[in-house]
């Protein structure tokens, strides 16, 4: 029979009383960083790539994408970042601003013709999905549901590609200014009793191209 020494003389616990017992302070140097090493990846892991921006206030922790789910025109206007801006007014969704008041609670507006609008500042806080308005918001101008706008009667009730190559591309941009992971990505009605944005937005295949 071989001569096998008892296993707890081996592996992890040797090697600690090994380093307890020298005077090298190089040896317990190797230990802190490894120990260390693995908190990082830890933490890598519980936050992604972006987790310490998570830890500025005024910094966003992910998106939420809606619809107006209103008609591309309305109250005799297209519907854009200033009329959104009127009847959020009347919500009482102000924000003061460093230049002026904000009542848009999403931080872009992308109309049909895919033109993307600025909101509130990416720094304000948003106003557009209760308790999760740490997120920025942003909203597609039209009805994509098809249960409130079955037959197009409020207009197209999917996102036009102009709208949909728009939207790739703020996400894009947001995502790489952010360290987003697809995990950072929502639906309003992810968070909410709301068809919004309406089943008519591919949203799988909208995260899926925007991490292409
Ligand atoms: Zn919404």
């Amino acid at each position: 029979m071989a001569d096998q020494r008892p296993s707890g003389h081996h592996g992890l616990p040797a090697l600690l009383q090994a380093l307890s017992r020298t005077e090298n302070g190089c040896a317990w140097l190797l230990l802190g960083l490894a120990i260390g090493g693995l908190g990082w990846t830890w933490l890598g892991m519980q936050y992604g790539s972006g987790w310490w921006r998570q830890l500025l206030p005024t910094s966003p922790i992910g998106i939420i994408i809606h619809h107006s789910a209103s008609p591309a025109t309305a109250e005799g206007q297209e519907v854009d970042v200033h009329l959104i801006d009127r009847w959020h007014e009347r919500r009482g969704f102000a924000r003061a601003g460093e230049d002026r008041t904000y009542h848009v609670g999403y931080h872009y507006v992308i109309l049909p013709d895919g033109t993307i609008q600025r909101g509130r500042p990416e720094h304000m806080r948003g106003a557009h999905c209760e308790g999760h308005n740490d997120q920025l918001g942003i909203c597609l101008v039209g009805n994509f549901s098809s249960s409130a706008n079955p037959h197009g009667r409020y207009g197209p009730n999917r996102p036009t590609e102009a709208q949909l190559a728009a939207l790739d591309h703020l996400l894009e941009r947001l995502i790489r200014r952010y360290g987003f992971t697809p995990a950072n990505i929502h639906r309003h009605r992810d968070y909410a009793p709301t068809a919004c944005p309406g089943d008519g937005l591919p949203f799988e295949r909208v995260v899926r191209e925007a991490f292409r």
